[in-house]
C-alpha cells in the first residue's frame, strides 16, 4: 500500500455521534521517527471509551485533537523500524488510532505480543485485552467475591459484563445479569452462565421505569446485591441502587447510557449507597497494566479450561468505522466489537 487511510475526528460530536464529525482522509504511509517504528494495523478495538474522548471535558486522557485519527488500541505488524527492539514483522499491541497505519513514538504504550497460541490477533483487543482484564481486575480487586454472594451486572451481554459474570460464576456467585432485548436475554443464561437475566427493555424496545426495573432486580435477588458490576449508569443504576445488600461493593467500571447526552443525569438514587454503608469506586484498566500479564495467563487458562468464553463482533473495514463504532450504542454489538482494517 502507498497510502494511509485514516479516519479523522473532523469536529466533536454534540450527542449522538453522526457521520458528519468523522472523515476518511488519505496520507502517506509513514516513515519511522529516530528511535521509533510504524505499525501496520490489523485489527482495532472499538470501545464506548473512544466517545469520551472525543469530548473537550476533563478525563484521564487528553481529547483526541480534531483532525487526528479517532485513538484505539490496535494490534498489527511492524512495518519499518528505527528501535533495536522492534523489528519489522513484529506483533505488537498499543494505543494507536483508526487507520492503516500508525506512527509509534520511542517510549509509547506499544508491546510485542505473542500470537502463537491464539486463533487470531484480535483476541488481544478481547479475551486477553483491556475487555477481558476490566472484567477480571475489576471484579476481583474491586469486587473481592466470596462463595455464594449475589452478583448483579449491567450491560451483562456485552463483552466486558459477559467475561464479569463468567469470572463471578467461578468465584462461586450467583448471577444476575440485566441486558437489552430478548436474545441478549437467552444468551446471557445459555451462552455465559448467568442464574437469571432481566431484560432493562420493554416488548416495545424502550427502557422500562426504574421503579419496574427494580422491582424485577428484587424479585430475583430479595436479600440484594452484594456487587454490583456498574457498566451502564442512568435507570439502570437507579433501579441497582434499590436493591443493594448491606456493605454492598459498586464497580464503577462504565456508564454508556450518559455517554451521548449532553446533560449527564447522574444516579438519583445514590442515597443508598449511605443507608446500605455500600461502597462505590471508580475502575480504571490503566491502573492495571504492570500485572497484566498476571490476568492474561489467568484469562487464557480459564478460555482453554472451557470456563470462559467470550465473543468478538469483527467488522471489516475503515471505510465502516463510523456505522461500526455505533454498534455499541444502538447495542447491536453481538461481543467484543472490532474493526478488521488489514
Ligand atoms: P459492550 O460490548 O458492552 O457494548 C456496549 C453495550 O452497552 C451495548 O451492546 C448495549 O447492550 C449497552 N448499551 C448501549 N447503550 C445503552 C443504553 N443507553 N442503556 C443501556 N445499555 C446500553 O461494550 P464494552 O464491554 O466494551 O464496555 C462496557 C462498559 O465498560 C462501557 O461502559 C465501557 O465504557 C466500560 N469500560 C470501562 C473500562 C474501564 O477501564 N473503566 C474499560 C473497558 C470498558 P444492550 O443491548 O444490552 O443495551
Amino acid at each position: 500500500m502507498t497510502a494511509n487511510r485514516r479516519f479523522l475526528l473532523a469536529r466533536r460530536p454534540h450527542g449522538d455521534p453522526v457521520p458528519q464529525d468523522f472523515s476518511l482522509a488519505e496520507a502517506p504511509v509513514p516513515t519511522p521517527q529516530p528511535g521509533g517504528f510504524v505499525v501496520r494495523n490489523h485489527f482495532a478495538s472499538l470501545d464506548p471509551a473512544q466517545r469520551g474522548w472525543m469530548d473537550d471535558a476533563p478525563s484521564y486522557m487528553p481529547p483526541i485533537p480534531l483532525g487526528d485519527p479517532v485513538r484505539a488500541t490496535t494490534v498489527g505488524v511492524v512495518h519499518a523500524s528505527d528501535n533495536p527492539d522492534f523489528a519489522p514483522g513484529d506483533w505488537v499491541m498499543g494505543l494507536n488510532g483508526l487507520e492503516d497505519y500508525s506512527q509509534v513514538a520511542p517510549g509509547g504504550f506499544t508491546s510485542k505480543i505473542d500470537i502463537s497460541g491464539v486463533d487470531s490477533p484480535s483476541r488481544f483487543l478481547s479475551a486477553m485485552g483491556a475487555v477481558g482484564l476490566t472484567a477480571y481486575f475489576g471484579l476481583l480487586d474491586i469486587g473481592q467475591p466470596k462463595p455464594g454472594e449475589t452478583l448483579l451486572v449491567s450491560g451483562a451481554a456485552g463483552a466486558v459484563g459477559s467475561a464479569v459474570g463468567q469470572i463471578g460464576k467461578i468465584m462461586g456467585c450467583r448471577t444476575i445479569g440485566i441486558a437489552g432485548g430478548a436474545d441478549k436475554c437467552r444468551r446471557l443464561v445459555a451462552d455465559y452462565g448467568f442464574d437469571v437475566a432481566i431484560d432493562y427493555k420493554d416488548a416495545g424496545g424502550n427502557a422500562k421505569p426504574v421503579d419496574t426495573l427494580s422491582a424485577e432486580i428484587a424479585e430475583a435477588a430479595p436479600d440484594g446485591a452484594d456487587i454490583v458490576f456498574e457498566n451502564v449508569g442512568g435507570a439502570v443504576l437507579d433501579a441497582e441502587l434499590m436493591n443493594l445488600a448491606m456493605r454492598a461493593r459498586i464497580i464503577l467500571c462504565g456508564l454508556i447510557s450518559e455517554y451521548n447526552s449532553p446533560e449527564k443525569l447522574g444516579a438519583r438514587n445514590l442515597w443508598q449507597v449511605l443507608v446500605k454503608r455500600a461502597t462505590m469506586t471508580g475502575f480504571l484498566i490503566a491502573d492495571h497494566v504492570p500485572r497484566f500479564g498476571e490476568g492474561g495467563a489467568q484469562m487464557a487458562q480459564w478460555m482453554a479450561q472451557g470456563k470462559i468464553r467470550v465473543d468478538e463482533d469483527i467488522q471489516q473495514g475503515l471505510e465502516n468505522a463510523y456505522p461500526a463504532f455505533m454498534r455499541l450504542f444502538s447495542g447491536a454489538n453481538t461481543g467484543k466489537l472490532v474493526l478488521q482494517i488489514a
